[in-house]
């Protein structure tokens, strides 16, 4: 029998929340679509930062960048800058990828693209001693506080100040978590949505389980066809309502608090999120128009809260602006939903899981698993217990390879405190990445394994690998110096590089591409 799906509710009004009406709205366009947020509740709020998941966000429903940098103070993101992970105190960029259609015009550049030819690239920085910060295009880019767009004008068709640009790499944003919030929802009202203020207090289901309707504090009740779960980490439907099966990584993954704070703007705009290694976790620094949207994460089996923000005041120098009560570390059990969906129910974002902020990948996880879930929709109007399955452990992999693959970057040579020694002997450490790690003393691993990850490829892996050093030099050095290898390398490697780099400096300034985009005027801050 197959299910209606005219009446879509979305409970919760967080980013997760308006980008599920939207989308919804505009997959299933005759539907009605409502949002449930309590404004007693309120959003989290912390973060933000992206992947380029959510440029395909704004132009599968219609919203373009400009909009968002005019509205929610957003910066652009090319990736993550790794500060002191390494025992030189030195840093590393963990970039998006490079767009090869626009780059592959130079024959050098396809061939390393070609299957197993890419870390090739990284093996000869090292031999060759490059500095980490300028190991591939994306972080030339980056440490010229550039973002990856050459003036072309001309050379596109849209109207956009961006068509006067040809965009040579993907990029996320950084944004305000409560204006975005704001800005999806009026135009998400704008568009058809319903927005009802109320505290879901009580849910009433069929007798096959299907939720029925949900009756808020005020006794109103909500009916649906189908509902999806956005009620951040109050999790009120498949956790606290169907009770399914959490999965936590908390065995190999140890931080479990994230204290936020804010700290002023500078005149620097660094078009990345910076993840500082701090004594017992790592603090993230996002750059947003008119502040920097801070945290320091950490493992409160090592710290209290106190403890956690003297740190931080000592590394900046000064107190910086706690914006939650009593500064108010949030805590966490990372980890997520064995079963994502059940019955009329998909859970989308924090309500679903959340690993750790490392990585930024639960906005970009929510946006996978909504366009999944919308990809066919006889799917939710079916419900077989098959499709339900298929979609539970497409989820399922993607989060258990995200937090495998987070874990990774703990794997370090520091031994400053006993939290980062703790993980080079944790008994319960993750299956899939476990033995790569472990071969890694005694061998270059092959990018073979990583064939079959979703969620991170091994480009990204040997980013992470050669920017902690864990990745054995003289491994590297002899895998150079072997004939074969020299026979098989078809390109100049300095005159490659060179090429990249001359790419690199045509690219345009943050500051530059924000302020054309209609950045900054309200703060007036440079
Ligand atoms: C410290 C930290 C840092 C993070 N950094 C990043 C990052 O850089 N990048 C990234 O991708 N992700 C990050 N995340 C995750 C990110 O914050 C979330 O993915 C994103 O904000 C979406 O949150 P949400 O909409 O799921 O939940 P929320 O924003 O918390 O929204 C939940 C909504 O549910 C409503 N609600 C709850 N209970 C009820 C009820 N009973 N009745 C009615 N409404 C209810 C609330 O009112 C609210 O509107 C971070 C998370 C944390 C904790």
């Amino acid at each position: 029998m197959s299910n209606k799906l005219d009446n879509i509710v979305v409970v919760g009004g967080g980013t997760a929340g308006w980008m599920t009406a939207l989308m919804v709205k505009t997959r299933i366009p005759g539907a009605k679509v409502t949002v449930i947020e309590s404004a007693e509740v309120g959003i989290l709020g912390a973060g933000e930062g992206t992947t380029p998941m959510f440029l395909n966000f704004l132009q599968y429903v219609g919203i373009s960048l400009e909009d968002v940098i005019k509205n929610t103070k957003a910066t652009f993101k090319n990736g993550l800058k790794f500060t002191n992970w390494d025992v030189n105190n030195d840093y590393y960029y963990h970039e998006f990828a490079p767009r090869i259609d626009t780059l592959n015009s130079n024959k050098m550049f396809h061939s390393l693209q070609n299957f197993g030819k890419h870390q090739i690239f990284y093996w000869l920085n090292l031999f060759n001693g490059i500095p980490k910060s300028k190991f591939d295009f994306m972080s030339m880019v980056t440490d010229y506080g550039s973002v990856p767009f050459i003036h072309a004008p001309g050379k596109n068709v849209n109207t956009s100040i961006l068509s006067e640009y040809e965009m040579v790499g993907n990029i996320g944003v950084h944004f305000n978590a409560s204006l975005m919030a704001v800005f999806l929802k009026k135009i998400a009202v704008e568009r058809g949505v319903v927005w009802v203020e109320g505290k879901v207090v009580n849910v009433l289901s069929k007798d096959n389980g299907d939720i029925k309707s949900l009756v808020l504090e005020n006794s109103d009740v909500i009916s649906l066809d189908f509902v999806f779960d956005c009620s951040g980490l109050h999790r009120l439907l498949v956790g606290n309502h169907y009770k399914t099966e959490w999965v936590s990584s908390s065995d190999f993954l140890q931080c479990d608090s994230a204290l936020p704070f804010f700290t002023p703007t500078d005149e620097k705009l660094p078009p990345y999120t910076e993840c500082i290694a701090m004594k017992y976790g790592w603090m993230w620094r996002i750059p947003l128009q008119d502040r920097y949207g801070c945290g320091y994460v950490f493992d409160s089996k090592h710290i209290t809260e106190e403890e956690a923000a003297k740190e931080i005041e000592t590394y900046l120098g000064f107190e910086p602006t706690y914006p939650r009560k009593n500064k108010g570390a949030f805590k966490f059990d990372p980890g997520y939903y064995k079963e994502t969906w059940v019955n009329n129910c998909i859970a989308i974002g924090l309500s679903s899981g959340f690993m750790e902020p490392l990585e930024a990948t639960n906005i970009g996880v929510a946006l996978i698993n909504l366009s999944d879930s919308l990809s066919d929709l006889s799917a939710l109007t079916r419900r077989s217990d098959y499709d339900k399955k298929y979609f539970n452990n497409q989820v399922f992999k993607l989060n258990s390879e995200i937090a495998e693959f987070l874990y990774l970057h703990y794997i370090t040579q520091k031994t400053d405190t006993i939290f980062w020694e703790q993980f080079r002997n944790l008994d319960k450490s993750p299956k899939k990445i476990q033995p790569i790690i472990k071969s890694l003393s005694t061998s270059i691993p092959s990018v073979v394994p990583f064939s079959k990850w979703d969620a991170f490829n091994y480009s990204s892996f040997y980013q992470i690998v050669v920017g902690n050093g864990i990745l054995n030099q003289e491994l590297v050095k002899e895998a150079v110096t072997d004939n074969k290898f020299t026979e098989s390398i078809t390109f100049d490697f300095y005159k490659f590089r060179a090429f990249l780099d001359q790419e690199a400096k045509k690219c345009v300034s943050h500051k530059t591409l924000i302020t054309e985009l209609g950045g900054f005027k309200t703060n007036d801050l440079f």
